[in-house]
């Protein structure tokens, strides 16, 4: 458990208590598509309202162009959905600095705060008027934990106190449950696309878990450097070398690195690897292969699962993912699963529930298993 205090460690009581929240969540039209993150950051911000603190709530969306209020990026359904959820109003404050705040106003919600000129450089003086908000600071936003921005790190930084809420606690204390003291066996399934975007992924867990199964389009890579003909599937050949090394680092480290042996082409075919054509496309994970990963998932004590295991948006490639989103369900394994496609599988399939935990950070999540240190966790550290 990482050294820094939680919101169990100070007096909130009718203290003014800035939270920063990770609501950055999929809106159409004014409306929330996806609640996850907004349902997961509930306990941190009832804790508070129970103590009676005044909350105040902040948080990102998107990616605006700082300096300019745009409809779309607006945290305004994010009022309303909360104010629907925790049955109580939710004040809205759009305004910066914000000069209007009313002892009276038991819970507000402020703008997105990528709107303000210094968020993304963590300004000094945009965190110290973040933190002139409150008298208790409160990082729940694991999804943000990464970024090194005015109101994840510098906030914390000039704020009285700055503590850990509870989803950044749990979220902390289910990954070092996988990559500090896991029970073994240990298995971890990973998927996507590219292999680029999850190397140190792999290198990271190859010396932690016992299996680490492969999917997706990145396996193909693996298949390549394996000698496989892998024919048009997508692959990354300038990480042909570093594939070869991480395979044999496998071996060193006593990682069983398993990989596809039959899969789903383009025309929705099965085929056994060996026989694939130049033309062929990889494009999901076959049954013999889900088979054997399923083998695996339901002989291990502890499970790590990010990404599908084939192009799952379309149905004719989403057996694969599926099945794996089930036989991990099915297992009594501790299991986390993070990752926003991943996650969106798993919700497809309403198997959310029948999960150990499952994670709200996405680049946060793998830079954690990784084994990085995430900047506005170290900022809690310092600050204790
Ligand atoms: P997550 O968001 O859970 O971390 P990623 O974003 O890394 O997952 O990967 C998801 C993407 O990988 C999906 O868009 C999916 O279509 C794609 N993908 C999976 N398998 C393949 C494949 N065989 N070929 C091409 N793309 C694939
Ligand atoms: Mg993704």
């Amino acid at each position: 458990m990482a050294q820094f205090l939680t919101i169990n460690d100070v007096n909130i009581n009718k203290k003014r208590v800035l939270i920063r929240e990770d609501f950055n969540v999929p809106i159409a039209d004014g409306v929330v598509q996806n609640d996850l993150r907004i349902r997961a950051a509930l306990p941190g911000i009832q804790q508070a309202l129970r103590a009676n603190a005044q909350v105040i709530l902040m948080s990102h969306l998107g990616r605006p162009e700082p300096g300019h209020w745009q409809a779309e990026f607006s945290l305004q359904p994010i009022a309303a959905c909360l104010s629907e959820m925790l049955n109580e109003n939710v004040k809205f404050i759009k305004q910066w600095p914000v000069d209007n705040l009313n002892v009276h106003d038991k819970i507000v919600l402020l703008e997105n705060v990528r709107f303000l000129p210094g968020e993304t450089e963590n300004s000094p003086d945009l965190a110290k008027q973040m933190a002139a908000l409150c008298d208790v600071f409160v990082m729940d936003a694991f999804g943000s934990a990464h970024r090194a921005h005015a109101s994840t790190v510098g906030v914390a930084e000039f704020s009285a106190q700055a503590v850990a809420g509870p989803l950044l606690t749990a979220e902390v204390e289910a990954l070092d449950r996988i990559m500090q003291n896991a029970k073994h066996p240990v298995v971890a399934i990973i998927g996507g696309a590219k292999v680029s975007t999850k190397f140190e992924v792999l290198q990271a867990l190859l010396t932690k878990v016992d299996t680490l199964i492969v999917g997706g389009g990145m396996a193909n890579t693996l298949l390549a450097a394996q000698g496989n003909a892998i024919g048009a599937s997508l692959w990354e050949p300038d990480l042909l070398d570093a594939a070869k090394k991480l395979l044999s680092s496998a071996q060193e480290h006593n990682c069983k690195i398993v990989l596809p042996t039959d899969v789903v082409t383009q025309d929705a075919v099965v085929k056994n690897l060996q026989a694939l054509q130049a033309t062929d496309q990889i494009l999901d994970i076959g049954p013999a292969t889900v088979q054997q990963y399923a083998q695996y998932i339901a002989s291990a004590a502890t499970i790590l699962w990010n990404g599908p295991m084939g192009v799952f948006e379309n149905p004719k490639f989403a057996n694969g993912t599926m099945q794996i989103a089930d036989a991990i369900a099915r297992s009594q394994a501790f299991s986390v699963a993070g990752g926003g496609d991943t996650l969106a599988a798993i919700e497809n399939a309403h198997l959310t529930a029948e999960f150990s935990y499952i994670s709200t950070g996405g680049g946060a999540f793998l830079e954690y298993i990784e084994g990085k240190r995430l900047p506005a966790i170290e900022a809690l550290i310092t600050k204790r």
